[in-house]
């Protein structure tokens, strides 16, 4: 059993991940000069730290006496309206995430609309961040622009989206956009180092695999998916040498989130285009000699058209009613990579 040092996301955490340090002196300014934007739009790979910046800013904007550490101003963590952040929970702060189905609805949205035409209750101000803004059903997002187009006095709307994902562009052009970035890859790893006990080669994985962001690929690590990955591995060589048939090789795909799963073929499909230029280039070392043998097989366009195929299926993912379909088309793609040349296959375990 894995040992973790800490949970990964504090319920109300008062302070940005490090990694954010700069952005949120940025908010901060703008905060202090009157000018925070009633709509803030961050977006970011899912994993980033979008919901640990959002929840430890709007603490910041609700304390009574932020404190400086580090040349940034955080929320005490005492005065009466931390409390409440961290206690019960804040009259004046509401959190608006998916509910079943993963969609926002509209009845959540009309809450929201409620929430913002009062006056705060014990604060100066009104928080509203809403989760997964890429998830607002249509009759939600239209709800929802209402309120961007009639702005209520200090009532601030902190809107979190995952990159990649549709958005309407009537919300997205009614918010100040910000971009957050993830670490650069050593700082990634040496903060999953400090949170997770496993060897630098698991963490490496992990990170890889959630395309650089370390919270997500934290919670790979403490739900031990690496084990799962290489299970979907040995099924998806099965497959290739056709040691297996689809609806086996697709089982342990099944096992993981969809999110999850499609990640995965996205990062082996990536590391196939990488492996055209050089096997050196492959970050998944593991998964190294089946795309180094896929690679030399297929003209460069093929392999672009798979990653395409993948990141397609990645960025549809909410749409898509049936993921069992989708990951069984994507692995009958990679089938199709060993078409050509015929013959028994030296794909290797
Ligand atoms: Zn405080």
């Amino acid at each position: 059993m894995v040992k973790v040092s800490e949970a990964p996301r504090q319920a109300h955490p008062m302070a940005p991940l490090f990694w954010h340090q700069g952005l949120w002196q940025q908010l901060d300014q703008r905060l202090q000069a009157g000018r925070f934007p009633h709509a803030t739009l961050l977006t970011g790979t899912a994993g980033i730290g979008k919901a640990t910046l959002a929840q430890a800013f709007a603490a910041r904007m609700l304390c009574q006496s932020p404190r400086s550490e580090n040349a940034l101003q955080l929320a005490c963590g005492h005065c009466k309206q931390c409390a409440l952040v961290t206690g019960e929970g804040h009259p004046d702060l509401r959190l608006i995430r998916p509910e079943t189905g993963r969609v926002i609805k509209v009845d959540q949205i009309r809450e929201l609309i409620r929430f913002a035409q009062q006056s705060p209750q014990v604060a100066k101000r009104k928080l509203v961040i809403l989760d997964s803004a890429d998830q607002l059903n249509v009759s939600a997002a239209n709800a929802l622009l209402k309120t961007l187009e009639e702005p209520v006095a200090n009532t601030f709307l902190l809107l979190l989206h995952q990159g990649g994902r549709p958005l309407l562009p009537t919300i997205r052009s009614r918010c100040q956009q910000l971009r957050l970035a993830g670490p650069d890859r050593q700082q990634g790893l040496d903060w999953l180092a400090s949170h997770n006990q496993q060897d630098s080669h698991s963490h490496g994985a992990a990170l890889d695999w959630a395309a650089g962001a370390p919270l997500h690929a934290l919670e790979l690590l403490q739900q031990d998916s690496l084990g799962q990955r290489q299970l979907c591995l040995d099924a998806l060589q099965g497959y290739l040498k056709r040691e297996l048939d689809l609806g086996t090789a697709v089982r342990p795909f099944q096992k993981l989130t969809q999110e999850e799963a499609l990640d995965l073929l996205l990062l082996w499909a990536h590391d196939l285009v990488r492996a055209r230029v050089s096997t050196d280039q492959v970050r998944d070392r593991s998964a190294a000699a089946m795309l180094g043998y896929l690679a030399g097989k297929q003209p460069a366009d093929t392999l672009h058209h798979l990653y395409e195929a993948t990141l397609e299926a990645r960025r549809g993912l909410i749409y898509n009613l049936n993921p069992e379909l989708e990951l069984m088309a994507l692995l009958n793609q990679w089938q199709d990579l060993m078409r050509p040349s015929g013959g028994k296959s030296p794909v290797t375990r």
